[in-house]
C-alpha cells in the first residue's frame, strides 16, 4: 500500500474486528484488493450471530435466498437453501462454507478479543491490543463487532444460588441442552424467546414462560424452498438483488406502488387484506397497507387484528388476554414465529405474568409475586445491549485520547453510521446512524463493505493515509437520523432501538430508518470526493 512520505508505514493496512457476516465479507474484499488485512474474532469460528445463537428454534426471518451474500455469483448459484427461512445450523454451515471457499480462516485469528484500540496521530495508525496481550499496528481499523452481539443477562437477585442450570440464548452451548423430562423456565418473549418456546415446549416436562411485556408475532409460514421459485431467482440472481436494493428494507417485500392507506378501503376490504397477509405469513401483514409505520390509527387497526388472532388461537381466555400486546406494533421489533401462540394450548406450558418484576431467583427456581416456580433449567432470552454495546466494550481512544465511550455518553454520534469525528481511519460496519437492524442485513452489510473498500482504494490511489468524518457533517447527520425516526412510531415505547432495555443507557433512537435514501446518500458522498470527510 502507498504511504505519504511523512508517516511511517504500519505493518498492516487493516484490522477487522469480528468475523460475523460483516467481518468475513470485509476481510475477503480487502484481501482481494491487495491490502494486508487481519481479522480477529472472540469466538472459535466464523458466523457471529449464527455462531453464538444456537438456541432451539433459532432461524432467520428474512428469506434465505435474500439473507445471503451476493458478492459471488458462483456462490449464490451453488448454494441451495433448504428452507425459506433457514435454521441456525444451516446459516452457520453457510458461513463456514464461505470461510473455506474463500480462504478466510488463514486471515482471521479466532478465540481472540480486541480489548483496546488507540489512535497514534504521529504515525497515523491504530495500535490494537488483543486479549493475548499482543499489540498490533494498523493504518485502518474496521469494527464489524455486531449490533446484536453484546448479550444482556439482567441482574436478578439470587441467580448465583440457583441449583439448576441456566443459559442465555446468545451463548448457547455447542453440544445443545437436553430438556427432556425437565422443568424449564424461559425469561423473555422477544424474537429469541418466541422462537425457542415452541421447540422447548415440545420436549420439556413443564415449561414456565416469564413474560414482562406481551409481544406481537406473526406466523412465518416457513416451508421447504420451492425449486421452481429458486430456479426463477437463480435465472437472474443479480437482477433480483439489484431490484431488492432499491426497496424498503433492501428486501423483496409486498409493498408496491399503489398500495393503499388503511382507511382508503372499506372495512371489508381491510379485513380481507389482513386475512390474506396473515395466511401468507412473514412480513406481508405490516406491508399490507402503506401507513402502518407512520399512522397511529392505521397501526391500531392492524394491532387489533393481531390481538383478535391471538384470541382465536389461544384457548384459555385469561392466557390469551395476557398474551395480547398493548403497545404500538413495530415499536418493539416484531417477531415471526412457528407455533408460538399455539404453545400455550399445551398442558405442559404455563404463562407467568412478571410485568410487576421478578422477585428473585432462589435455589429452587424463579419467584414472582411471592410464588416460587421450581425449575431444573432457566433460559434467559433477554436480548442485547444493542447497536453500541459491542463497540463500547472496547477501549477505543481517538485524537487527543478521546474515548469513544465518553464521546457517546449522551448517545452515539456518527456520519453515515460509518465513522465518528475524532476517530480517524476507524470505520464501523452497520454502525449507529445507519439503517442496519431495520433492513435485511446481509445485503446492507455488503453495501457498507463495498463503500469502505472503495474508499480505501481511493485513498491508496491518491496517496492519502487519513480519513475522518468532519464534525460539521456529523452534526446534521445525527439530526437527520433523529427527524426521520420521529416520522415513524418506532420510538414510541421502551425497546432496544432506543436503549431502554439497558439500565442507565441514554434514550436515543440511532437507526437511520430509510434504507433507500441512505444508500443514495452514501453513493452521493463518495461521488463528491467523500464530501463531509477530511482526507489527508
Ligand atoms: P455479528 O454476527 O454479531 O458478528 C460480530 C462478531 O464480532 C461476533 O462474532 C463477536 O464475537 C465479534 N466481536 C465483537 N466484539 C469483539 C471484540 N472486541 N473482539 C473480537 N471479536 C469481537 N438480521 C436479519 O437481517 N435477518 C434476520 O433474520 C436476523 N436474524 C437474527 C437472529 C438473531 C438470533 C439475532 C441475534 C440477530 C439476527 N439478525 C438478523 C441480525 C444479525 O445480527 C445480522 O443479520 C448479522 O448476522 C450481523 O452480522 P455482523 O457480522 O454485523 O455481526
Ligand atoms: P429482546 O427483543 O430484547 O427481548 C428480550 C425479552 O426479555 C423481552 O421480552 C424483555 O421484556 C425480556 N426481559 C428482559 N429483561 C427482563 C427482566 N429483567 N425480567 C423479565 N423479562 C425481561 O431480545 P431478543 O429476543 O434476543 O431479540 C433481540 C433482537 O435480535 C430482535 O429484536 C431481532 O432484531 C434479533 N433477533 C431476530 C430473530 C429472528 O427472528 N430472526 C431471532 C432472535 C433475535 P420487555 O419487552 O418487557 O423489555
Amino acid at each position: 500500500m502507498s504511504n505519504a512520505s511523512t508517516v511511517s508505514s504500519p505493518p498492516l493496512d487493516v484490522i477487522v474486528v469480528g468475523a460475523g457476516f460483516a467481518g468475513m465479507a470485509m476481510v475477503r474484499k480487502l484481501a482481494e484488493l491487495g491490502f494486508t488485512v487481519r481479522g480477529f474474532e472472540r469466538g472459535s469460528d466464523v458466523g457471529g450471530t449464527w455462531y453464538w445463537n444456537r438456541y432451539p428454534g433459532a432461524r432467520c426471518d428474512a428469506p434465505s435466498l435474500q439473507y445471503s451474500y451476493q458478492f459471488s455469483e458462483d456462490l449464490q448459484q451453488d448454494w441451495h437453501w433448504q428452507e425459506n427461512y433457514a435454521a441456525q445450523p444451516e446459516i452457520l454451515a453457510y458461513a463456514r462454507h464461505v470461510a473455506d471457499r474463500f480462504g478466510l480462516r488463514q486471515l482471521i485469528t479466532f478465540n481472540t478479543t480486541v480489548t483496546q484500540a488507540v489512535f497514534d496521530a504521529a504515525n497515523v495508525c491504530w495500535s490494537v491490543t488483543l486479549s493475548s496481550g499482543e499489540t498490533l499496528f494498523t493504518r485502518y481499523c474496521i469494527m464489524a463487532t455486531g449490533n446484536l452481539s453484546d448479550r444482556l443477562t439482567p441482574t436478578i437477585e439470587g441467580l448465583a444460588q440457583f441449583a439448576g442450570q441456566w443459559f442465555h440464548t446468545a451463548a448457547w452451548p455447542v453440544e445443545g441442552v437436553d430438556f427432556a423430562g425437565k422443568r424449564v423456565g424461559v425469561i423473555g418473549t422477544g424474537s429469541s424467546g418466541i422462537q425457542a418456546i415452541p421447540v422447548i415446549a415440545a420436549v420439556a416436562d413443564q415449561l414456565s414462560v416469564f413474560q414482562r411485556t406481551a409481544q406481537y408475532s406473526i406466523p412465518a409460514r416457513n416451508s421447504r424452498t420451492d425449486p421452481t421459485y429458486e430456479a426463477q431467482i437463480k435465472a437472474d440472481y443479480p437482477g433480483f438483488r439489484r431490484r431488492n436494493y432499491g426497496k424498503p428494507l433492501a428486501m423483496d417485500i409486498n409493498l408496491k406502488l399503489g398500495t393503499p392507506k388503511t382507511f382508503e378501503v372499506s372495512e371489508d376490504e381491510r379485513r380481507e387484506r389482513y386475512e390474506r397477509a396473515w395466511t401468507e405469513g412473514g412480513l406481508a401483514l405490516p406491508f399490507s397497507f402503506r401507513d402502518a409505520a407512520t399512522s397511529l390509527e392505521a397501526n391500531a387497526a392492524m394491532s387489533q387484528f393481531i390481538r383478535d388472532k391471538i384470541g382465536q388461537v389461544v384457548r384459555d381466555p385469561a392466557t390469551a388476554e395476557l398474551l395480547k400486546p398493548k403497545h404500538v406494533f413495530g415499536c418493539k421489533r416484531p417477531c415471526l414465529d412457528t407455533g408460538y401462540f399455539e404453545s400455550y394450548n399445551r398442558q405442559n406450558v404455563a404463562l407467568v405474568d412478571c410485568s410487576g418484576g421478578i422477585d428473585c431467583i432462589t435455589a429452587e427456581g424463579v419467584q414472582v409475586a411471592g410464588r416460587v416456580y421450581p425449575l431444573d433449567i432457566l433460559v434467559f432470552a433477554t436480548g442485547f445491549d444493542a447497536i453500541t454495546g459491542s463497540l463500547n466494550r472496547i477501549d477505543i481512544r481517538g485524537c487527543d485520547g478521546l474515548r469513544l465511550k465518553d464521546k457517546w455518553a449522551d448517545g452515539p454520534r456518527t456520519y453515515l453510521g460509518l465513522q465518528t469525528a475524532g476517530f480517524p481511519n476507524l470505520f464501523m460496519i452497520s454502525g449507529p446512524g445507519s439503517p442496519s437492524v431495520l433492513t435485511n442485513m446481509i445485503p446492507t452489510i455488503e453495501q457498507h463493505v463495498n463503500w469502505i473498500a472503495d474508499c480505501l482504494v481511493h485513498l491508496r490511489t491518491a496517496h492519502l493515509t487519513r480519513i475522518e468524518a468532519r464534525p460539521e457533517a456529523e452534526d446534521p447527520w445525527v439530526e437527520t437520523v433523529r427527524t426521520l425516526a420521529e416520522r415513524t412510531l418506532w420510538g414510541a415505547c421502551d425497546n432496544w432501538y432506543v436503549g431502554a432495555n439497558v439500565p442507565g443507557k441514554p434514550r436515543v433512537f440511532t437507526i437511520y430508518v430509510d434504507w433507500v435514501s441512505y444508500r443514495e446518500k452514501c453513493e452521493a458522498v463518495a461521488s463528491r470526493a467523500y464530501e463531509g470527510f477530511a482526507l489527508a
